[in-house]
Formats: structure tokens, sequence, C-alpha cells
């Protein structure tokens, strides 16, 4: 058999013209190899350039401290609650933890998979119930690239006076209604992690409504320093910002940032065809054109009846190192099932697919079926955890070729039966 070359779900992906290492050249020659200078400055300008309605934007080491530092200049402290979409990357929620505070998880709706707007009212009025408080900020997610349901959110939390955080690190490029996401909020998160839309190898930001936020951001990423001649402190600060070499990177990648969205629309809008013929196979798709989807990653489910290869021996062989990517940080699993997991035909067809020279992956496993959050209070209605049991991402990244599609769709049609 021919040896294919693997097909991964988002690789990082350089533009032709070797922009970014034009601008890491300029940082090296001009001697910014700091985390601040021209590069830094002229990442967060194209930035907000992109995403518009006059926001400011402040370049951060990763999304993960993008989320960290937009809670904390949401009031979020040692006690508070805040509401967050337990169908999710552990980065929405983790740097709650990190702050002293505690997640709230609340579950999604069906059609975007993100927040469900009528749970999250039940739930905030049972913590002003239970605890006598009202949550301290709300974090819709738009995973996979979805936008949430942002009015309803929104009503929501107006109607209590909570501000809102978008987590929208998969959403860059994504609209609800015509307007970019991550503009809706008091602040909204951006990932520029490896596999994301654009990529400064590691780094974030986090989009602020007013050039004094932006300031204030700035000041807790860079160890909250007041201005003395020698280091005086009255606040405690973070080392959170985006290195200038990076932010180089970034800017390099601003100049493909459309074509990696009209790529992943592309690809999405293929497996749609091509898969729509396959029994027991379904494409998540937004649900109207409300809903702007960037298509991050493209996501199917599987009809738990569907008969999978290979399904009878699903979880017999334990996965060494993270599924994709960060395989030399993972503990090794204790056990080889835990009481959520995917379906063993999901499990089966990734399996299949994986001896194919295709990555793919389940879904984000909700946090609320996470050990280490088994005691954060929880609002569901079983959506999330029902979604991960039978679905799956598909490679969707800028390297993913129109041929490669149409053999990943041939693949999970060979692994059926
Ligand atoms: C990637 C991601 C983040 C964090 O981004 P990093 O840059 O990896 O720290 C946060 N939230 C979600 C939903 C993500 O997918």
């Amino acid at each position: 058999m021919e040896q294919r070359k693997r097909i991964y779900l988002c690789l990082a992906h350089m533009s032709e013209n070797g922009m970014e290492q034009k601008y890491i050249k300029d940082a090296f020659d001009q001697n910014w190899v700091v985390p601040l200078g021209p590069n830094v400055n002229g990442f967060e300008a194209d930035l907000e350039a992109f995403v518009g309605q006059n926001k400011h934007i402040v370049a951060l080491a990763s999304g993960t401290a993008a989320v960290h530092l937009g809670l904390l200049c949401c009031g979020v402290g040692r006690g508070d609650e805040v509401m967050t979409q337990s169908f999710t990357f552990c980065a929405s929620s983790h740097p709650i933890t990190y702050l002293g505070a505690q997640p709230v998880f609340v579950d999604s709706e069906p059609d975007t998979w993100n927040m469900d707007p009528v749970l999250l009212e039940e739930a905030i009025l049972d913590r002003i119930r239970k605890t006598g408080r009202i949550p301290r900020a709300i974090m819709p997610v738009s995973l996979y690239g979805m936008p949430y349901c942002v009015d309803q959110i929104l009503r929501v939390a107006n109607k209590y006076n909570i501000p809102v955080m978008e987590d929208v690190a998969e959403g860059l490029g994504s609209n609800y209604r015509g307007r970019p996401l991550g503009t809706f909020g008091r602040y909204g998160v951006l990932s520029f992690n490896g596999n994301k839309m654009i990529t400064t190898s590691g780094g974030g930001a986090l989009i602020c409504p007013s050039e004094q936020e932006a300031d204030r951001v700035k000041w807790y990423a860079t160890q909250a320093r007041e201005a003395y001649p020698y280091y005086q402190h009255e606040d405690i600060g973070y080392n959170y910002r985006l290195s200038n070499i990076c932010a180089g990177i970034g800017r390099g990648q601003m100049t493909v940032l459309q074509d990696h969205l009209a790529h992943h629309r592309h690809v999405q809008k293929l497996y749609e065809q091509l898969l729509a013929p396959v029994q027991g196979i379904e494409v998540h798709c937004a649900p109207s054109e409300d809903y702007d989807s960037n298509y991050w990653l493209t996501t199917i489910t599987l009809d738990p009846k569907l008969q999978v290869k290979g399904q009878a021996w699903a979880y017999s062989q334990a996965v060494n190192g993270a599924v994709g990517g960060a395989a030399s940080v993972v503990h090794g699993g204790g056990t080889l099932r835990t009481d959520c997991q995917p379906n063993d035909n999901v499990e089966a067809m990734r399996v299949f697919l994986n001896n194919r020279q295709i990555e793919s992956r389940p879904l984000w496993k909700p946090m609320h079926r996470q050990p280490v959050y088994k005691d954060a209070p929880a609002y569901t209605n079983g959506v999330s955890e029902a979604l991960f049991r039978i679905g799956l991402c598909l490679p969707t990244g800028p390297c993913v070729s129109d041929d490669d599609v149409h053999y990943i769709v041939e693949c999970i049609k060979d692994g059926i039966g």
C-alpha cells in the first residue's frame, strides 16, 4: 500500500511569501527581542482592524492568559462564581480556579452546541438562591468556531447585570449577524496556539472595550509595576505579554487569515457534500445564516447503531501520549475506560482513520464530567454528554486539500460495516 502523508486536524501554516520571517528578522535587526515592541504594536493594530467595533486589543502570551486577565478585570476573585460553558476546552475554566473562584458549569443547547441560554438563567437564579450572591461573570464559548446564541445570552446577562467574557479562542473570524464574535461581551478571548485559525506558535489576545481597559490589562500583564524610578508594587501582576518575536509571526499570519477562513469554510462544505449520502453520519452545521461559523474544525456525529470495523475491541489499546500533540506532558492513562467516554463505534472509527494516517479526535469532554471538576456545581440537560459520546472532529486546517477530504470520506465509508 502506498505510504500517505499523515493528515492532521489543524496544523500551523505559514504564508507563501515568508512574511512571518520578515517580521521576525525585523525584530532581530532592530534588537527588539523582548515581550514588547513594533511587532506587538503592529499585530495589535492588525487585529483591531480585523475585528473593528472600536475595540482595543492586547496581545498576550496565550489564550489561557487572556481568559485569566479578562476574568480578573471582570472583578472575579476569591469565593466568586463564574458561569461557564461545560462543553469546552479546559482553558476556559482552569483560569477561574487560578483566581480562587468557582466555575459553575452550564450545559449546551443542541443547535450550536454552545451555552444554553434558558439553562443559564435557571442556573443564575439557583446560584442566587443558594449563595445569596450574583455570579461575577458569564463565559460563553464558540466551540469549533460556531457562534453561541449571542442575543439570548446577552439578554440574560443584562437582566442580571453580569459581565460577559466571550471565549472565542476557536472562533476568530466567526460572525453573529454579521458582527465578529468577541466584540459582543465586555471582553473577548483569542488564541494563536499552533492549532488555531492563525498561530504565533503560542499566543493569545484580549479584546477590550476601551483604551483605558486595554492599558489596565497591559499593566497586569507586565507585573503590575507602578510609575516610580524603582520597582514599586501595590498589586499582584503577571508576566503575560506576547513576545515581539511571536508577534512577528502573528503579523505574517494576519496576511493569510482571510485565506485560512475561506479554506476552512470550503473544507466544511466539501465534507457536507460528500458525507450527505452516508447513512449514520451527520455533519454539524450552523442552525441559520445568523450563525456564520469559521468552521475551525468540521465535526461529525455517528449514529450509535452504526457498525464500525474493529468496534468489538475498541478501547483495548492504551493511547500513547496525548491525542494530538502534547505527547510529552500527558500522564499515562490509569484505566482504558472511564464512566464517560465516546461510544465504541466512535473510538473504532478514530483508530480506523488513525491507521490510514488520518488524525481525528473525539469532541471535547464536558468539564462537568472531568474528575478535576467533580465538586463544581453543574446545570445539565444531557446535551454535551450525549454529543461527547457520538462526536468526532475531522481534519480541516489549511494543510488539508480537497484530495485529502475525498480520501478521508472514502476511509470513513470503508470503516463502516
Ligand atoms: C485554545 C483554547 C483556549 C486557550 O488558548 P491557549 O492559547 O492554548 O492558551 C481557550 N479556550 C478555548 C475554548 C480554546 O480552544
